[in-house]
């Protein structure tokens, strides 16, 4: 099947793609406007303090960043849907999963009644004030990850909403890893749905574990870690083999460290085979490429990557409108990181991939602002 492609002024063709990790900027207000104050004094609350913007979590300073940094993430697509269709015509993406930005900072909460508010209140303001714009927004329903009844409780709200993708935190909650059984009616619950669960890289854990000389890098490398371990935990107990319905997206982590993970796990299943319980019963890489995706903005290393997983596990996405990601240069960076990779495995990855897994519209072939 052939990529849908336009031809532009100068001649050149170009296809459209689905970005499975965007990101919306909720407004400064959400938790004040929606909970009760002696909650809403305790939410994410971002404060400009000279040349620095300090986000708070219940009192406590969770980051302090340069206002430079704060505005080169918040282009005016970020909070207001009709500038945002622009700049997606713009960079030749169709469809998107929108992520918070605020809300990936909820599960650093502590307090479940807390979590719970702030999650309510974000996927009833997402559902009300910026989904019904386009449906080449495909939204995703933030869960509480302390306490699984308040799980189940905003996933039911979330599907009368019309979510149909929910994310957890990337790093599991202290003490409540993934593999733990307390979580279990929550697989289950989204197996029944058929609602792919994501993981957005960087939710869950503190993003400055660091201070040191390189400490940049560090925190960076750092936010991967936690996504590597919770597909280990899911797959190893043996969730994804009693669920055979549900769908795992590990979102921003990249995608080339599929292969090596699928090597780790299957030496493990095949070599400490006494040691393995619960028993499984293929090797863990066979969940992995059946009900599991990884998505990536720039991986050199995409081409060896599909080789290996083939081009079902792989997804694509833009990041918008963060720095990590491809804003202002997506069709370059698509041409780089697909160099000699099949136009076939191409078009699964960064477009077919999304439209099976999330739904959405077909691309038409001149879309407007409007659209
Ligand atoms: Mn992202």
């Amino acid at each position: 099947m052939a990529a849908l492609q336009e031809r532009s002024a100068t001649g050149a063709t170009r296809a459209w793609v689905n970005s499975a990790d965007s990101h919306v900027l909720e407004p400064d207000d959400i938790w004040d406007a929606t909970l009760p104050e002696r909650l809403a004094k305790r939410a994410p609350r971002a404060e400009r303090e000279g040349e620095r913007e300090i986000l708070y979590i219940d009192g406590e300073v969770v980051r302090r960043d340069p206002i430079a940094y704060t505005e080169a993430i918040r282009p005016p697509g970020a909070r207001d849907p009709r500038q945002r269709l622009v700049d997606l015509d713009q960079e030749g993406i169709w469809c998107e999963l929108v992520f918070p930005s605020r809300g990936l900072w909820v599960p650093l909460i502590r307090d479940p009644e807390l979590v719970a508010a702030c999650c309510r209140a974000y996927n009833e303001w997402l559902a009300a004030e910026f989904l019904p714009v386009s449906p080449r927004f495909i939204g995703v329903a933030t869960l509480p990850a302390l306490d699984t009844d308040d799980a189940l409780a905003e996933l039911t709200r979330s599907i009368d909403l019309g979510y149909r993708v929910a994310l957890l935190p990337a790093a599991a909650p202290p003490g409540r890893p993934y593999n733990d059984p307390t979580w279990e009616p929550l697989w289950a619950a989204l197996a029944d749905a058929g609602m792919p669960v994501c993981f957005h890289a960087g939710s869950g854990s503190d993003p400055i574990v660091n201070r040191g000389p390189g400490g940049a890098i560090i925190n960076y490398v750092e936010t991967f870690f936690p996504v590597q371990r919770t597909l280990a935990q899911i797959i190893a107990a043996g969730i994804l083999e009693r669920h055979e319905q549900l769908h795992l997206v590990f979102v921003e982590g990249g995608a080339s460290w599929i292969p090596s993970m699928m090597d780790r796990m299957d030496e493990a299943y095949r070599q400490h085979d006494m040691f393995v319980h619960p028993r499984l019963s293929a090797p863990p890489s066979e969940f992995l490429v059946r009900q599991v995706s990884a998505t990536f903005q720039h991986d050199l290393a995409i081409r060896a990557t599909i080789d290996v997983t083939g081009p079902d596990p792989i997804m694509w996405g833009s990041d918008y409108p963060h720095l990590e990601g491809t804003f202002g240069h997506t069709q370059a960076a698509l041409e780089q990181a697909f160099a000699g990779v099949d136009p076939d495995l191409r078009f699964a990855v960064t477009t077919d991939n999304f439209t099976k897994l999330f739904g959405g519209p077909a691309p038409r072939a001149h879309a407007g602002a409007d659209s």
